[in-house]
């Protein structure tokens, strides 16, 4: 039923690994809250995480357009990708502006599995999607800096032994551009949490290892900083583009899962003497979201094939992060809909995919301010905030 007949060796190597976590693994996970501990290392043995890590330091240098693929098919089989998707990129803040010393030391680790950089805190309580007023703030001090603060949703930290951290550098006040002045930091989580960072994890709706993360006198090594300081924003805001288009095509292994679901299910239950999928207000909406699906895969396709080429791509990242939630979210609907109470039912996995599915509206970027972005930037239209 799937349109696209490309990637199909990759999409088999990716489905050979997830396979072998059937779906009472997912509802056991699910219900204890507990981590895909399993699935991520089977993951990362198998290399499908170190895909963006250049050849160099042990990883496979695949495109973005690949990238997307595994991140698809993941999703597509099954299994949720949110539980190791920051593996594959939070990384690429050190790749694209990571020193060497940097690089030599964390990439090679990374790619092997035997260290995890999957956690970005960025959002702060307070502060929310407008992140150049956040609050946390790394003061220097010789060869440290000293940070206070405090952010929230900072997801995989308990999974993670390195975090990037975003926070003030220069007072606000003090700045030409409210962009100015924040610094990213790697931040060595083992020495760190349970000293001078304090964890509260955040019960969810989707089982999502999500904390509310207290910072207090917490030390970092200047070498430890990622580039300039003062230009943390850019570098953060740098590797966007590409987790828009990772996020979008998990929305898009999502979408596909729910449509074949839907369709497989409307087929085989009769109701009334017939298959429910012979009426069309059964059968219509499952193909809508399928055209819809397909659609925004395409948008994906092509936002991708820009970045690979290293062409502004912008626009058509955040076109197929949009596209990509809202054709997955509205296949949720109509496939819980086409189960009738079964779609309840734990044991049919819908309700924990429809569940997981619905975060790609708020995060990483909420749809409003993709709207926002679009309207602003490529429609012309003035700034409403
Ligand atoms: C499960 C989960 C995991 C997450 N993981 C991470 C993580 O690992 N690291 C991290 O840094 N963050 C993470 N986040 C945070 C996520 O990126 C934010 O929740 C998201 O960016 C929205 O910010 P906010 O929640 O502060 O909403 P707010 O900024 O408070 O916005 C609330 C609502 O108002 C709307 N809104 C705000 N301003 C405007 C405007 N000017 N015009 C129109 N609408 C507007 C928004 O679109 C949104 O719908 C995670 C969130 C969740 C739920």
């Amino acid at each position: 039923m799937h349109t696209d007949n490309n990637f199909e060796s990759l999409r088999d190597g990716v489905r050979s690994v997830v396979s072998q976590f059937d779906s009472r693994y997912w509802q056991e996970i699910d219900e204890a809250r507990a981590f895909p501990e399993k699935f991520v290392q089977a993951l990362t043995s198998a290399g499908w995480l170190s895909a963006l890590i250049p050849e160099e330091y042990g990883g496979s240098n695949l495109s973005l357009v690949e990238a997307s693929v595994i991140m698809e098919e993941i999703n597509r089989a099954g299994g949720n990708s949110g539980a190791c998707h920051g593996q594959m990129y939070v990384m690429g803040c050190v790749v694209r502006h990571g020193s060497q010393a940097q690089k030599e030391a964390l990439l090679p680790k990374i790619a092997s599995g035997e260290l995890r950089m999957q956690s970005m805190a960025v959002t702060e309580p307070t502060t929310g999607s407008d992140t150049t007023q956040l609050k946390t703030f790394a003061e220097r001090k010789g060869d440290r800096y000293i940070v206070n603060g405090q952010k929230v949703w900072t997801s995989r930290l308990q999974h993670s032994d390195y975090m990037l951290l975003l926070a003030r550098t220069t007072p606000l006040a003090e700045v030409k551009k409210k962009s100015e002045g924040l610094s990213v930091f790697l931040v060595d989580l083992r020495e760190a949490v349970g000293k001078s960072i304090t964890v509260r994890p955040i019960r969810n709706m989707v089982n999502h290892e999500t904390n509310e993360i207290f910072i207090d006198n917490l030390e970092i090594p200047v070498e430890n900083r990622i580039g300039e300081e003062g230009k943390g924003l850019k570098y953060i805001l740098d590797g966007l583009n590409a987790e828009r288009i990772l996020i979008a095509a998990e929305c898009i292994g999502d979408g596909y899962w729910f449509v074949d679901k839907a369709k497989d299910y409307a087929n085989q239950r009769v109701v009334f003497d017939r298959p429910i999928a012979k009426n069309q207000g059964i059968q219509f909406p499952i193909a809508r979201a399928f055209v819809n699906v397909e659609a925004a895969s395409l948008m994906r396709y092509e936002a991708a094939r820009l970045f690979d080429a290293q062409q502004p791509c912008g626009a058509q990242a955040n076109m197929s992060k949009l596209l990509a939630a809202d054709a997955s979210w509205e296949a949720a609907n109509v496939c819980l809909q086409t189960h009738g109470g079964f779609g309840f039912a734990a044991e049919y996995d819908i309700e924990r995919k429809f569940r997981e599915t619905r975060l790609y509206q708020v995060a990483p970027i909420s749809t409003n301010m993709i709207l926002s972005y679009i309207g602003e930037h490529v429609l012309g239209m003035p700034r409403s905030y």
